[in-house]
């Protein structure tokens, strides 16, 4: 993909307006994970060194159009201004007249409030492009969260002002490109978490690149059922039990393992404190449900993952929050980070728990992008990635 690039865009004595992923988990209105921050302030200080009047935006939760006081991005400009150690200048824009940033000074940043207070964000209206457009020479696009949205911060500005990627963008497609374009073998990829139907896109897209695919979590249930085990209580997706028999079966026409647990720990109802067991997927009782992988499934993954050249990671194996139900995760992700091949791991819950090991350090990349990601990879074209390239 040929993406226009922040390091070829003159900036010089410019204002440029940068948009920005910035959507933090907040509480007691402060900044609950800084992950997203610190993951911009690259893109921000080369602008700065380079001698431009930087303006960031961002959208923050679904206020779904509305001014919510509780989704304000005062928290994130606080957050900004320490780890900067300059001014932040917030501005009520897009619901008012911008003034004050136009004659900003340049040792000051700007931030637009929540992109979505307005309804046009979403709406991808033109006129709040324009009027977004009207506040810089130049854009820059390092929302890579939210490249797979057609919005209007997102596809509108770049047919209207000089753009380009900044860098975490760039290092997010140039990563996700080597996982489909050039992953070394063996490839190894792990999925877990909720939902079957988020995820079979990517499988369906892997399938031929891939060696072998682990899954777990509550993922597993539905293709354990798909086998026709009887999983008892387990969660499964009655839905997509004929789209999992299809994929099995490509995934065999090309020669691609695809391995499932062989134990699991149930429990008999949903709660961490649950009374819980170890038993085969053939024995799951009738009352209980599978909450995580158990001891022999993470021997049969472990190894495979740790011999990898290539791993993406996404979806925990378990109820990782839980304590008693975090084991299989955490062994997964003890074997990625022992591998010395490249390691990616994407989607919100997998990061969460990679942190909650103190891991994270040990993985090649952290993807932040979380439905953007899987987008990528399942082979979608992507709306701001897409309006970007128009311009190079
Ligand atoms: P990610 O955010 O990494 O893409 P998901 O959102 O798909 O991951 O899934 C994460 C959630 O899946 C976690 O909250 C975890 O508790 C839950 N989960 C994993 N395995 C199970 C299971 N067997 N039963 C119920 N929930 C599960
Ligand atoms: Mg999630």
């Amino acid at each position: 993909m040929k993406l226009p690039l922040l390091d070829d865009l003159d900036v010089r004595g410019k204002r440029v307006l940068v948009r920005l992923d910035l959507n933090v988990p907040l509480k007691d209105s402060k900044v609950a994970d800084d992950t997203r921050i610190r993951a911009a302030l690259p893109t921000i200080e080369k602008l700065l060194d380079n001698g431009a009047t930087v303006i960031c935006c961002s959208h923050l939760g679904r206020p779904k159009g509305k001014v919510d006081p509780d989704l304000s991005l005062m928290p994130v400009a606080q957050a900004l201004a320490d780890r900067l150690s300059m001014k932040v200048r917030k501005t009520e824009m897009p619901n008012g007249p911008p003034e004050d940033l136009l004659d900003m000074p340049r040792d000051q940043l700007g931030l637009l409030e929540n992109l979505r207070f307005d309804p046009r964000e979403e709406a991808n209206d033109p006129s709040l492009a324009m009027e977004l457009a009207s506040l810089g020479d130049a854009f820059v696009n390092d929302a890579f969260g939210a490249v797979h949205r057609a919005h209007a911060s997102v596809v509108g500005i770049p047919p209207l002002l000089p753009s380009a990627a900044g860098y975490l963008l760039q290092k997010e497609v140039e990563v996700l490109e080597k996982l489909i374009d050039a992953a070394e073998h063996p490839f190894v990829l792990v999925l877990g978490g909720v939902k079957v139907s988020d995820k079979l896109g990517v499988v369906r897209n892997l399938i031929a690149k891939a060696d072998s695919i682990l899954i777990g979590g509550a993922m597993a249930n539905t293709f354990l059922a798909a086998r026709g085990i009887d999983v008892g209580a387990s969660k499964i997706e009655e839905d997509r039990l004929g789209e999992v028999k299809e994929t099995v079966e490509r995934a065999r026409a090309s020669g691609t393992k695809i391995e499932l647990p062989a134990d699991v720990v149930v429990a008999t109802e949903f709660s961490e404190n649950a009374a819980s067991k170890v038993v085969r997927v053939e024995r799951i009782p009738r009352n209980a449900m599978a909450l995580d992988i158990g001891p022999l499934t993470c021997v049969n993954f472990s190894p495979e993952i740790a011999e990898a050249k290539t791993v993406f990671w996404n979806g925990p194996m378990g109820v990782f929050e839980w304590h008693q139900f975090s084991n299989g995760t955490r062994e997964v992700a003890h074997a990625v980070v022992s591998s010395l091949g490249f390691s990616v791991i994407g989607g919100g819950d997998s990061i969460a728990a990679i942190n909650s090991f103190g891991l994270t350090d040990r993985v090649t990349h952290i993807s932040t992008g979380g439905g953007a990601s899987l987008e990528f990879l399942e082979g979608k074209s992507l709306p701001g990635l897409e309006a970007l390239t128009a311009r190079s």
